[in-house]
């Protein structure tokens, strides 16, 4: 038999990549035709609500009409055009969106291709800017354990060292520095003692460190793909305050929380302070083409401007697609024209209640919710594979990780539709 011969997904099986998979033992891997709203439609009619959002970022839906229709539009005048010496309609208009609804002090956009490429162009702004501003040695970075920043190399430094698979690169990896992740959760009280709130040891590294660590970065409020944790805003005017006092840039990694995952608008939003460069990605474009951005403000911009050479390096081909750019302002129009604080407000309360039961199973560790996010987390790894496996059976759409059985439902997730998700968790819990 030759390839040309293979059903679609034995061919899949046999030669395409699946994200963090064994290429040559895939687990099951279903083929899907379409999708529209909550759903995915398989080759075989079955239709099951995406519960993840398809990680995490098809916030409106899939298919949504006013998206789509942004797409088309662009599609027939300018799908793409370099970005080099051009500007272009979408470019600006989804700016001037961004600034509206982004912390006032974050005035500059790079527009770029993916959430792993934004923290890169993060990651150069911050070493460039310390370089212009007299501090070339500062070209290391601090975060906190268990983050989630991405898979391309720098930001992969930053993941968190033993989920993040450091010894696997070990050598080919920049060392970092790991301070503890965050004590405080979201639900406490905060501590003001240092020595219990994590800001006492965030201190002692920035006193031993500081003459080499460009910034500070970290997921605010919500970590997510390392472990799916909330922790409490106060950490992060302390983080703030520590950043301010020596030189340190803080960067606020938010590919995950925009967008009013977290039940603010972006996570920044539950303290007072403002990071002086945000990466924005997933759910920009409402899931419907890959886009991403780093955002930054006056100082870092007129630090690497003022420096030599002044160029920022780095410039992607797509590099503010237009296509992108499109559906990205699409679906922030979508979002702010919605009462979208009332819509996650919903979805959080409803997910409260009916996740509670699992706290009474006998291997939930503790079961968890903030905004559109619920967790429901084991005290022991769970099958991925296992879990796609029987949530199918009650259609839906989900896909554990680690210890944690999780969803991310859109935001246009029916009461009728979360009833099944949360189901969907629940048997999960009790079966696996
Ligand atoms: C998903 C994610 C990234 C990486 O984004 P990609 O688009 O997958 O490259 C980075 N940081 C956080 C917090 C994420 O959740």
């Amino acid at each position: 038999m030759t390839d040309r011969d293979l059903s679609q997904l034995a061919f899949d099986q046999k030669h395409l990549w699946h994200p963090y998979t064994n290429v040559t033992k895939p687990g099951p891997t279903f083929l899907v035709k379409e999708s529209e709203g909550l759903f995915i439609t398989l080759d075989d009619g079955t239709r099951l609500i995406d519960a993840m959002s398809s990680w995490w970022c098809m916030m409106h839906g899939h298919r949504n009409p006013a998206i789509t229709r942004a797409i088309h539009d662009q599609l027939d005048r300018l799908p793409h055009v370099m970005f080099g010496g051009l500007t272009h309609d979408p470019a600006v208009d989804l700016g001037r969106k961004l600034l509206e609804i982004t912390p006032a002090s974050l005035t500059r956009i790079f527009y770029c291709d993916s959430g792993s490429v934004s923290v890169e162009v993060a990651m150069k702004m911050a070493v460039q800017y310390q370089h212009a501003v007299g501090f070339p040695g500062r070209s290391k970075f601090a975060t906190i354990r268990s983050g989630y920043h991405g898979d391309t190399w720098k930001a992969m430094s930053v993941c968190d060292p033993d989920t993040g698979m450091h010894h696997l690169f070990q050598g080919a990896l920049s060392v970092q520095h790991f301070v503890s992740r965050p004590p405080v959760t979201i639900g406490q009280d905060w501590d003001e003692d240092p020595a219990r709130n994590g800001l006492g040891e965030l201190r002692a590294v920035f006193e031993a460190h500081a003459g080499e660590i460009a910034a500070f970065i970290l997921e605010p409020v919500v970590q997510g793909t390392g472990g799916m944790y909330f922790y409490h805003p106060d950490y992060l005017n302390g983080a703030r305050a520590l950043c301010d006092e020596f030189g340190i840039l803080l960067i606020f990694d938010e590919i995950a929380t925009g967008f009013g995952r977290t039940g603010e608008l972006f996570a920044t939003d539950f303290c007072a302070v403002e990071p002086d460069i945000i990466c924005l990605g997933k759910g920009l474009t409402g899931g419907h083409i890959s886009f991403a951005c780093t955002m930054t403000n006056d100082r870092v911009a007129e630090g690497v401007g003022g420096g030599n050479p002044g160029i920022f390096m780095h410039g992607p081909t797509y590099m503010a697609n237009p296509l992108a750019c499109a559906a990205a302002q699409a679906s922030l129009d979508l979002l702010t024209g919605q009462d979208w604080r009332g819509t996650v407000a919903g979805i959080a309360a409803q997910m409260e209640q009916e996740l509670a039961p699992a706290r009474a199973l006998p291997n939930v560790r503790d079961v968890r919710v903030l905004g559109a996010i619920g967790v429901i987390e084991m005290n022991h790894r769970v099958s991925a594979d296992e879990a796609h496996a029987r949530a199918r059976e009650m259609g839906v759409f989900l896909r554990p990780f680690g210890n944690n059985i999780y969803c991310m439902p859109p935001f246009v997730t029916d009461p009728d539709s979360l009833g099944r998700i949360t189901a969907g968790m629940l048997r999960l819990a009790r079966e696996l």
